[in-house]
């Protein structure tokens, strides 16, 4: 049995990751956003931010040898319609296909498939209520929340159609609520070796709710590295936090540890 991950709630060990992360010569934060920074939402442009979690991220990428991160399965331009920072936090979207400031490749095998693909699942959104298909960079995926709060049996019944249509050469991913299709091997996984390397950090820590978010989790070397689950459910990180609320707790405490451990170096 594995020791990990960690309840938040047992102070002391949850205390002892966060000094060893605080104390690191170069720290990268990243953080997810639905789900971890803010509430998920049927109005994906609604959705409710915890303004702790905010102002501490922003703080973070304010400190020397520290930088702060949002990394989400939002393409880039939606992600920055509910996002409110910007550089110095660094931007990843599309499940880290898209990095801000960055171009991303595109072409015309892609854009067929995701033509096609885009097809076949709006002809199984025009079969329920509240299922539709939300159409990004790299991506379309079906979205079922709505039809899963009034009718779980029918939303299961639509993402098994949505599951049964052919990926290709592409790809298939599940979250909560939606099977989404790809035209891009980039993962969040990726993006973050990608950009530890970028800015040489020598610990990051990785926070996120979702399914996807374990390939973030799988890349870090923890607990040199750490990952943040949020909510229940299998994981590879190494610290469980309750809810997104636990989440702005335990920013707000990195970042305290982390703003004593630079002003004692000095
Ligand atoms: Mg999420």
């Amino acid at each position: 049995m594995s020791d990990f991950p960690i309840d938040f709630r047992e102070s002391a060990k949850a205390e002892e990751l966060i000094d060893k992360l605080a104390s690191t010569p170069r720290l990268f934060v990243i953080s997810d956003y639905d789900g971890t920074l803010a509430h998920h939402s049927t109005d994906i442009y609604g959705v409710e931010v915890n303004h702790d979690s905010i102002d501490a991220l922003g703080a973070f990428a304010q400190l020397p040898d520290t930088f702060a991160a949002a990394l989400s399965g939002r393409h880039l331009d939606g992600l920055k319609q509910v996002f409110p920072l910007r550089d110095p936090v660094m931007l990843g979207g599309s499940h880290g296909a898209e990095t801000e400031g960055e171009e991303t490749p595109f072409d015309e095998d892609m854009q067929r498939f995701l033509e096609r693909v885009g097809g076949e699942l709006e002809a199984i959104a025009a079969d329920y209520e509240g299922v539709f298909v939300e159409s990004k960079p790299f991506h379309r995926g079906l979205h079922v929340k709505a039809l899963a709060e009034r009718n779980p049996q029918q939303a299961e019944e639509a993402l098994e159609r949505g599951r049964a249509v052919d990926p290709g050469e592409y790809f298939l991913t599940e979250g909560k609520n939606i099977v989404e299709f790809s035209a891009t091997t980039a993962t969040k996984g990726k993006w973050i070796d990608a950009e530890r390397q970028a800015v040489d950090a020598t610990a990051v820590v990785f926070l996120g709710d979702d399914v996807t978010d374990e390939q973030g989790f799988d890349v870090l070397n923890q607990p040199t590295d750490l990952g943040v689950k949020v909510g229940a459910g299998a994981t590879a990180a190494y610290l469980r936090v309750a809810d997104i609320d636990e989440v702005a707790t335990f920013l707000q405490a990195l970042l305290t540890a982390r703003q004593n451990f630079l002003a004692a170096r000095q």
